[in-house]
C-alpha cells in the first residue's frame, strides 16, 4: 500500500493528510502526524476526503446547454473549439473588457497562475476570485497599513499566546485545527476573549465574553484605544521608532465617548475597563478575526482598528503576538498573490514600471501584455452583467448563484449573458445548471500543484488517485483553452504546474513574498514552507513569523496608523424590518455552498436538511414561534425565504442567525459592499418575520 502526503483543499489552514492508497483506491485517510500544522490532527471534512473517489460518478465531459434547455455531451474539441470561438467574437465585438471570469481560493496556486495569464495577458478580460467575499477586506487593510497584504503570524502563535482575543470570529466551527492550537496552549493562566455579536461556540468556550451590537465593532475598538492611551498602556517607544500617524489617531479616538459607549455597542465602560487591562497584563497578547469582520461596510477601517491595537501595544513581530486576520478558503492566499487579477503576480503593482520589467523577465513574457491596471471587482462584473456591458463570464470552481450575496440577483444576470460558462467538478451546482457550457474537471484528489495557507505556509496538492479516461484537471482545461484561443508561443514554459511554480517563484524574488527557496522537492519533503523563504536560507523550526526586525513594507518602513469616522449604517432596521440577520458557518462537517460536503454521511446525519435559522428564545415566546416552526423571512429589498426554527439562548432578540450553506440564506442579503475592498457586507441585512 502507498501513503500519499496531500493537502485538504477545503479551509485556509490546508491540514496534511495521509491517503493509504492500494489498488487505485484509497483504503483509508490519516491526518499527517509529522506536518506542523495539524500535528496529526484534522477536522471531519478532511477525514471524508476521499468519499470523492466513491459517491458518484462525475461527468468526464463537456456538456453543452441546447435551444431547448436540456444539455448534450460533447467532446473536449468541441468545448474547446465552442468556447474559443464564441469568446473570441464576444471581443471582437464588444472589447476584451467586457467578458470576465470568476475564478476562487479553492484553486490551486498554478491554476490561478495559468487562468491569469490565459484570460488577464492575452485575453485582456476581467478576473476576479471569490475571496473577495471573504478575504479583500484583509487584503486592503494590510496593503495599507503594513504596505503588502501579509498576514504576519505562524500557527504557533497560538500556543504562545497568554491573550488570545477572537474579534468577530468563530473557530470551534470554522476553523477547528485553529481551536486544537488554542487548546495545546500550555499556560495555564491564558486567557481566552471573544468580541461577537453573539454566543458562539468559540464565545461560550471563551474566559471572557462582550456580547457587542452588530455593526459596533469599530466603536468598540476605537474606544478600547482611546482607554488604552489614556491610561498609558501603550508601547510609545515601538510607536516613535516604528510607526507613523499615531499623533493624529490619538486625537482622532478622542472623539468617542464612554458616556454612549453602552447605549451604541451594548457593553458598557467596566467592559472596557476588563478588556483594556487583559490586554495591559498580557505579555504576549495576539488580536485574530476572520469575517465577522471583513464581510461589513466599513470592514478595511474596522480590520485596521484591530492592527492599530496591536501595534500601539507593541504586541507585533514577536512570539505570540500580531493582528492576525484568519482566512478563509484554502488557497486563498495563493489567490492574492498569484491570480494576476488585483495585483501583478507576487503582489506587484500593475503601476510599477520596474515591477513589470521585472517580473515580465522572471516568467519570460514581454511585460506589455500585463494589464494596465487591476481587474474590476465582482460586484462590478456583476453590476456590468446586468447593465448589458459585460457579455461573456467563465466560472471556476465557485458558485456564486449561492454564495453571492443577494444571490438572485446573480441568476438574472446571467440571462443576459451571451455566453456562460461553468467549470466545476459537479454538473448539478445552482451555477452549473444555468451554464451554456459545463466544464467538467477532476476532484483536488487528483491534482497536482501547491496552495498558500492562512499562515502563509506553502505545501503540495498531490494526485492520490490516477484520472479516469476523459477525465481533465483544471489546468489541463485551462492550458487547452489558451490553445484553443490561439495563445502559441505564449505558452511556451507553462506546460506543467511545476513549470508554473517555478515562474512564479521567480516572480517573488525580492518581494516581500520571496520565495526563490521554494522548489517542488522540497516542499515534498512534506512540512510545508512559510513565505518569505529565500534561495539559500534555512528556517528554525520550520516557521517564520513577519515584522521580527520591526521593518514594515512601506516606503519609510513604518506601519501606519489608519482610521476615519465611522459611517452611518447604510441599511438601518426600521419599524417595518426590526431584526438583524447575522450569517455564517452552521457546523464543522459543512462546507460554504455544501456541493461537497453534502456528501459526507457523517454530515448528512447530523445537520438539518432544510434551511435554518436561531432566533432567540424570548423573540420566540413574544411572537408565539417554537423550535421546529416553519416561517418566513422577509429582507428589507423583500425578497422572503422559508426557514425551519431553532430557539436559542445565544443571542439577543434583535439578531437571527442564518447558516450560509442555504441558499435561502443569500437570497435575503443586500447588495452593499465595503468602500476600499468591496467585500459584500453579509453580516448585517434588516429583516421581518412572516409566520407561517
Ligand atoms: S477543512 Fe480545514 S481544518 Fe478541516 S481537515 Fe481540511 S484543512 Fe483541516
Amino acid at each position: 500500500m502507498k501513503i500519499i502526503q496531500s493537502t485538504c483543499n477545503y479551509c485556509s489552514i490546508a491540514c496534511n493528510m495521509d491517503f493509504y492508497v492500494e489498488d487505485g483506491k484509497i483504503k483509508k485517510v490519516i491526518p499527517t502526524e509529522k506536518y506542523p500544522v495539524n500535528k496529526g490532527f484534522s477536522c471531519i471534512k478532511g477525514l471524508n476526503l476521499d468519499k470523492q473517489q466513491t459517491i458518484r460518478n462525475f461527468p468526464k465531459y463537456p456538456l453543452l446547454k441546447q435551444e431547448d434547455g436540456t444539455r448534450k455531451q460533447i467532446a473536449w474539441e468541441e468545448a474547446y473549439s465552442i468556447f474559443s470561438k464564441k469568446m473570441k467574437s464576444i471581443v471582437e465585438k464588444y472589447g476584451c473588457e467586457n467578458v470576465a471570469c470568476i475564478s476562487t481560493g479553492q484553486l490551486t496556486l498554478e491554476d490561478m497562475s495559468l487562468v491569469g495569464h490565459v484570460f488577464r495577458n492575452y485575453i485582456g478580460g476581467q478576473l476576479d476570485g471569490n475571496t473577495r467575499l471573504c478575504m479583500a477586506t484583509s487584503v486592503v487593510a494590510h496593503k495599507q497599513s503594513f504596505g503588502f497584504d501579509s498576514p504576519p503570524y505562524t500557527l504557533n502563535d497560538l500556543e504562545l499566546s497568554d491573550v488570545i482575543v477572537f474579534i468577530g470570529a468563530n473557530p470551534i466551527v470554522a476553523h477547528p485545527i485553529l481551536w486544537d492550537r488554542v487548546k495545546r496552549n500550555k499556560d495555564k493562566n491564558k486567557k481566552i476573549v471573544t468580541i461577537d455579536i453573539r454566543r458562539s461556540e468559540t464565545a461560550k468556550n471563551s474566559n471572557y465574553f462582550y456580547e457587542i451590537k452588530p455593526k459596533s465593532d469599530l466603536q468598540v475598538l476605537y474606544i478600547l484605544a482611546k482607554y488604552l492611551i489614556e491610561k498609558g498602556w501603550v508601547d510609545e517607544e515601538y510607536i516613535q521608532k516604528h510607526t507613523e500617524n499615531y499623533a493624529e489617531f490619538k486625537e482622532h479616538v478622542k472623539k468617542y465617548k464612554y458616556e454612549s459607549l453602552q447605549e451604541k455597542t451594548g457593553i458598557c465602560f467596566s467592559d472596557i475597563e476588563e478588556l483594556g487591562k487583559l490586554i495591559h497584563e498580557g505579555k504576549k497578547v495576539s488580536f485574530w478575526w476572520t469575517m465577522g469582520i471583513n464581510q461589513g461596510y466599513q470592514a478595511v477601517r474596522t480590520a485596521q482598528a484591530i492592527i492599530n491595537l496591536a501595534v500601539m501595544t507593541g504586541n507585533i513581530g514577536k512570539p505570540g503576538t500580531g493582528a492576525n486576520s484568519i482566512t478563509g478558503q484554502c488557497n486563498a492566499m495563493g489567490s492574492r498573490l498569484f491570480s494576476n487579477s488585483t495585483g501583478l503576480y507576487g503582489g506587484g503593482d500593475y503601476a510599477d514600471e520596474l515591477k513589470r520589467k521585472k517580473i515580465g523577465e522572471a516568467i519570460g513574457v514581454d511585460p506589455n501584455i500585463f494589464p494596465k491596471g487591476p481587474t474590476l471587482p465582482y460586484n462590478v462584473i456583476i453590476e456590468k452583467i446586468i447593465s448589458g456591458e459585460i457579455k461573456a463570464l467563465w466560472i471556476l470552481c465557485t458558485n456564486p448563484r449561492h454564495s453571492w450575496i443577494n444571490n438572485t440577483e446573480f441568476q438574472e444576470a446571467v440571462k443576459k449573458l451571451e455566453l456562460f460558462v461553468v467549470q466545476d467538478l459537479y454538473d448539478d451546482t445552482d451555477s452549473s445548471l444555468l451554464a451554456d457550457l459545463y466544464l467538467p474537471v477532476a476532484s483536488g484528489l487528483k491534482k497536482d500543484g501547491t496552495i498558500i495557507n492562512t499562515e502563509r505556509r506553502v505545501s503540495r496538492i498531490k494526485p492520490v488517485l490516477q484520472k479516469a479516461d476523459g477525465e481533465k484537471t483544471d489546468f489541463e482545461v485551462i492550458y487547452e483553452i489558451g490553445k484553443a484561443l490561439g495563445m502559441g508561443d505564449l505558452l511556451e514554459g507553462w506546460e506543467t504546474p511545476e513549470k508554473v511554480f517555478d515562474k512564479m517563484v521567480k516572480a517573488t524574488k525580492d518581494s516581500p513574498c520571496d520565495m526563490t527557496g521554494i522548489n517542488y522537492k522540497n516542499l515534498d519533503e512534506g512540512y510545508g514552507i512559510q513565505w518569505p523563504f529565500k534561495k539559500g536560507e534555512i528556517l528554525e523550526n520550520n516557521e517564520r513569523r513577519l515584522f521580527e526586525n520591526n521593518e514594515y513594507y512601506t516606503p519609510n518602513k513604518k506601519v501606519k496608523f489608519i482610521f476615519e469616522d465611522i459611517l452611518e449604517n447604510p441599511t438601518p432596521t426600521t419599524e417595518k424590518y426590526p431584526y438583524i440577520l447575522d450569517t455564517g458557518r452552521g457546523t464543522v462537517g459543512q462546507w460554504h455552498t455544501q456541493t461537497r460536503t453534502r456528501e459526507i454521511n457523517y454530515v448528512n446525519d447530523t445537520v438539518p436538511k432544510l434551511p435554518y435559522i436561531y432566533i432567540s428564545k424570548e423573540l420566540g415566546e413574544e411572537q408565539g414561534i417554537k423550535t421546529g416552526d416553519e416561517i418566513l423571512i422577509e429582507s428589507i429589498n423583500e425578497r422572503v425565504s422559508r426557514f425551519k426554527v431553532l430557539l436559542t439562548e445565544d443571542l439577543s432578540k434583535e439578531v437571527m442567525f442564518s447558516p450560509l450553506h442555504y441558499i435561502e440564506t443569500n437570497n435575503l442579503t443586500l447588495s452593499i459592499y465595503d468602500t476600499y475592498s468591496k467585500e459584500p457586507s453579509y453580516k448585517y441585512t434588516p429583516i421581518k418575520i412572516i409566520k407561517v
